[in-house]
């Protein structure tokens, strides 16, 4: 079902855990396989200098995630908003059709992470006890 590039990165996922005192953290959900995942940002003059990720999931969830935050880091801001779910498949060499929903939750994670920062920038700060589910 998995190519081995999924399967490798499900397998040895990079950049698990949490940054403390994170300056962006976003967390999402798919109800479809209960996937939930948690992207915290290390953030320096709009460029990510770090990101982690917690996931409960399945091996799509977890291998987009892990490869999400690869991609990320050394961005700007502006450029990691620009990481769409088809890039990180893309980077993964494909998922299966019924997985492709997973890759969403790298996205969307992202994205909520950066409004968190800029949030926290303009003193508008997001609810980060709510999941969203995408
Ligand atoms: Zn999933």
């Amino acid at each position: 079902m998995y190519n081995q590039k999924v399967l490798d990165a499900f397998a040895n996922p990079k950049n698990v855990g949490v940054i403390e005192n994170a300056d962006g953290e976003g967390t999402v959900g798919n109800a479809t396989c209960g996937d939930i995942m948690k992207i915290t940002l290390k953030i320096v003059d709009d460029v990510i200098v770090d990101a982690k990720f917690q996931t409960f999931g399945c091996a799509a969830a977890i291998a987009t995630s892990s490869t999400a935050t690869q991609m990320v880091i050394g961005m700007t801001v502006e450029e990691a908003l620009k990481v769409t779910n088809a890039k990180v498949v893309e980077e993964l060499e494909g998922l299966p059709p019924q997985k492709i929903h997973c890759s969403v939750l790298a996205e969307e994670a992202i994205k909520k992470a950066i409004e968190d920062y800029r949030g926290k920038k303009n003193n508008t700060p997001v609810d980060k006890s709510k999941v969203d589910f995408v």
